[in-house]
């Protein structure tokens, strides 16, 4: 089975409700490459505002779930919240949650289960500081990520993995075509140990710095099935992005 091409933008904690009403009718008149699932993640405050205006063939993430059912944990949102509110993404694990908001692999696997198992479909994200990376230990650090996962979920086909080397976010210093592919290939390795199945059918994306300009010669790469794309997310090149594959 061939691997659908992905695309995600994750707005992080940015835009208003003019800004992101404006991304929204860009995207609506925008021509969209059909092969391509296209994802976008507002802050939660817009998820509805999101879901009621977008197009209906784009779906809509959270940038964040929590893995308990209701109850008293101020601030957070359950994964039925979601449900209720037509949201069927999340992301999860990604590196600024994980460092500034101290997540560990194992809450990020837990959150990872509680929204798979609730068939909320996951943009599981990993990957290496600049430090791990230049002592040699990026395959190290991303198989530790994946082995957390693997100990707590059994169903992957609502996981879409996102290798995005810490170093490479919003620093406008994109990993080489030869380094991104090296890493998911090696991540493709990794679930192999999961299932051949899962191997072949899981999508890796690629994030980091990705822009109008390096994503044609990244999505060319046998290993990269898409994108979670950051920063030009919020810009009018996300289309070009989106349409990377006809580059
Ligand atoms: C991200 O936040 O997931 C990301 C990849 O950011 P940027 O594209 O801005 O590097």
């Amino acid at each position: 089975m061939a691997r659908k091409f992905f695309v995600g933008g994750n707005f992080k904690m940015n835009g208003s409700i003019s800004s992101i009403k404006e991304i929204v009718n860009n995207l609506n008149k925008a021509d969209l490459d059909p092969n391509t699932e296209v994802v976008i993640s507002p802050p939660a405050l817009y998820l509805l505002l999101v879901r009621e205006h977008l197009r209906p063939e784009i779906e809509v993430a959270a940038q964040n779930v929590f893995d308990k059912p209701n109850g008293a944990y101020t601030g957070e949102i359950s994964v039925s919240q979601l449900q209720d509110s037509n949201i069927t993404w999340t992301i999860l694990g990604h590196s600024e949650r994980r460092t500034i908001l101290n997540e560990s692999d194992e809450l990020v696997a837990s959150k990872t289960k509680v929204a798979t198992e609730a068939g909320v479909g996951v943009i599981w994200c990993c990957g290496e500081s600049l430090e791990q990376r230049e002592a040699g230990k990026t395959i190290e650090v991303v198989s530790k990520q994946l082995e957390a996962l693997k100990a707590q979920i059994s169903d992957w086909s609502k996981v879409v993995i996102a290798y995005e080397p810490i170093w490479a976010i919003g620093t406008g210093k994109v990993a080489t075509t030869e380094q991104a592919q090296e890493v998911h290939k090696a991540i493709r390795d990794w679930l192999k140990g999961v299932s051949d199945k899962v191997a072949e059918e899981t999508r890796i994306l690629y994030g980091g710095s990705v822009n109008e300009k390096n994503c044609g010669e990244l999505s060319k790469q046998p290993d990269i099935d898409g994108f979670l794309v950051g920063g030009a997310s919020l810009k009018p090149a996300f289309v070009d992005i989106i349409n990377a594959k006809k580059q």
